[in-house]
């Protein structure tokens, strides 16, 4: 059996821009490795989850690692737990954190991520502050910074459980099942967490959130770390936003139980771990993320010793969100050049199946993820041409793969390495 080799780009997909004489980025930027994957296997267009859906990259991960999200996903926060390592029970409430800036008397929002620029270290110490000042009536918690202003929130009753069924604190994501969906011209101030239902556990989470995001707010305001924050011009990070609330983890078949194989896994961020570990997949760690050639050799080497490789650049995804095209195009580019002509030439594709595909798009011009199906491309000795000359969107849309879902590309991939 070949060996599988799985890479997503996250956020790679994109629109047409106009500054780019409507090529999307990937079809602008300048790919030569990519291309030359094109040149040999086939291509198609993937909807991550299904058609019209516009996911967020945990629900798309999950999906397109097989599982039926429908059955399975539980919310963001406690796979960002679990990636964080921070234990999630049933009945623990976990949070998807943010660090951002308001206005301390209004509580309107002046930047949802603290001006991006709160390092990871000023991030911790003020988790810490917050964990050692901030006590909760009924509950313990424990708040952890992650990536930069990012972060992770999880509250356990002394007695009894806690309900997710409670709407978010960030007033840009509004609950939908076991979803947020990303608002357009959201309100400004902080939200109230409410119950959404009628329950004791729910009411009980709403009043320990409300509780913690008050207590952590005043900590927060009055932190040396903020006073030197302001008095180097930058944003206060004294408020923390929280959405996506869940209240377990997914109980899914391990891909070992699935498809009797081993998987490695080479990610960046914890929501994307957390998915990992919970698939069974062994983590493989990459020292410094940001340096592409050590993901290759990273690659390379799980290659030897697990039957499937997956590896989940975060990439191009951050500049879609702030709408730079030219950085977002940039950001393909070096993936290409550093990444890809570092992997390939080491690639014997009668021993590998390659994937390369995305977890969603997220087209500059929109500034958030959308529905938009993405690229896809396979290559194997074995698997014939389509005739594809490039990897974009375009060329994707005529490939012989077709439009399949996000779940079925990992059976498929399975399928094609039995061959
Ligand atoms: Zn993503
Ligand atoms: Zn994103």
């Amino acid at each position: 059996m070949k060996k599988i080799l799985y890479i997503v780009l996250d956020g790679l997909g994109g629109r047409p821009e106009a500054s780019l004489g409507y090529k999307t980025t990937l079809e602008a930027a300048y790919t030569p490795h990519m291309d030359s994957l094109a040149k040999k296997g086939q291509l198609g267009l993937m909807d991550p989850i299904s058609e019209g859906i516009a996911p967020e990259s945990d629900a798309a991960v999950l999906s397109i690692l097989g599982y039926d999200v429908d059955k399975y996903y539980t919310g963001r926060g406690p796979l960002e737990a679990h990636g964080s390592d921070i234990e999630v029970k049933d009945g623990d409430l976990a949070w998807r954190a943010n660090f951002a800036t308001v206005d301390e008397d209004t509580l309107r929002i002046l930047d949802r991520r603290a001006g991006r620029n709160l390092t990871t270290e000023e991030a911790k110490a003020l988790a810490e502050e917050v964990n050692s000042k901030v006590k909760l009536e009924g509950a313990d918690f424990i708040f952890k910074a992650t990536v930069g202003h990012r972060g992770v929130l999880v509250i356990r009753k002394n007695d009894g459980k806690l309900s997710a069924n409670v709407e978010n604190i960030d007033p840009g994501y509004k609950r939908h099942g076991p979803y947020s969906i990303a608002i357009t011209n959201p309100p400004v101030e902080v939200q109230k967490c409410i119950p959404l239902d009628e329950s004791f556990e729910a009411k009980e989470s709403a009043r320990l959130t409300n509780e913690f995001v008050m207590k952590a707010f005043e900590v927060l305001k009055n932190s040396e770390i903020n006073k030197r924050r302001r008095n180097e011009g930058k944003k206060p990070a004294n408020i923390i936003l929280l959405r996506d609330a869940g209240d377990s983890l997914p109980k899914i078949p391990t891909l070992k139980e699935l498809y009797g194989l081993s998987f490695g896994s080479i990610v960046e961020m914890p929501v994307e771990r957390g998915i990992a570990l919970l698939t069974g997949m062994k983590e493989v760690p990459i020292e410094d993320s940001t340096n592409y050639k050590l993901w290759a050799d990273k690659v390379l080497e799980a290659l030897k010793e697990f039957d499937g490789v997956y590896a989940h650049l975060k990439g191009p995804d951050v500049p879609g969100h702030d709408g730079l095209v030219d950085k977002k195009k940039e950001s393909i580019e070096k993936i290409d050049a550093e990444f890809f002509s570092n992997l390939l030439p080491y690639l014997d594709f009668s021993k590998v199946v390659i994937a390369v595909t995305a977890d969603h798009s997220t087209p500059c011009s929109l500034k958030a993820h959308s529905e938009d199906p993405v690229p896809l491309m396979i290559v194997t000795s074995g698997l014939q041409w389509d005739g594809s000359e490039y990897f974009g969107e375009s060329s994707c849309a005529k490939g012989k793969l077709g439009r399949i879902k996000g779940k079925d590309l990992l059976p498929l991939l399975v399928e094609i390495a039995r061959k």
